[in-house]
């Protein structure tokens, strides 16, 4: 199994932007051997699991291995723990933390500015046309 880096794909962010899922890799892992989409399988003895989506559907992957998500989230938190006691690292992560918010908020500006004229353009039509109104009703 492997992980791909975030990415903008429309694949792996909801409509606002953000990752779905509530797990730390939600919708970016990936099998190691087909490259399939690792989905959910449910709980078993040693907890919530993923399987290959290429396995588990259509049988077309021979990767058969489970991987358990409080595993996989663990790891994750500790490899980034590690990091963040890197003082480059800690500033590259800060600057990449600040562009990501600039670029989400610029999408809500955008998104913002979309609904606000939407809403304008709406009003403007339900709008009484006074000159008309004067002439029907003197
Ligand atoms: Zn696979």
């Amino acid at each position: 199994m492997r992980t791909r880096a975030p990415s903008r794909g429309v694949r792996s962010r909801s409509r606002r932007g953000g990752r779905t899922g509530k797990r730390l890799l939600s919708g970016l892992m990936r099998c190691g051997s087909c490259g399939g989409s690792m989905v959910i399988q449910g709980p078993d003895r040693g907890g919530q699991c993923i399987i290959c989506s290429n396995d588990k559907e259509a049988r077309t992957c021979d990767n058969q291995s489970r991987y358990y998500v409080e595993r996989i989230d663990a790891a994750v938190v500790d490899h980034r723990r590690a990091q963040l006691k890197t003082p480059e690292l800690l500033a590259a992560y800060i600057t990449t933390h600040r562009e990501e918010r600039r670029a989400l908020e610029a999408v809500s500006r955008r998104r913002r500015a979309k609904v606000e004229k939407g809403l304008a353009d709406a009003k403007a039509r339900d709008r009484p046309d006074r000159r008309h109104d004067r002439r029907r009703h003197p």
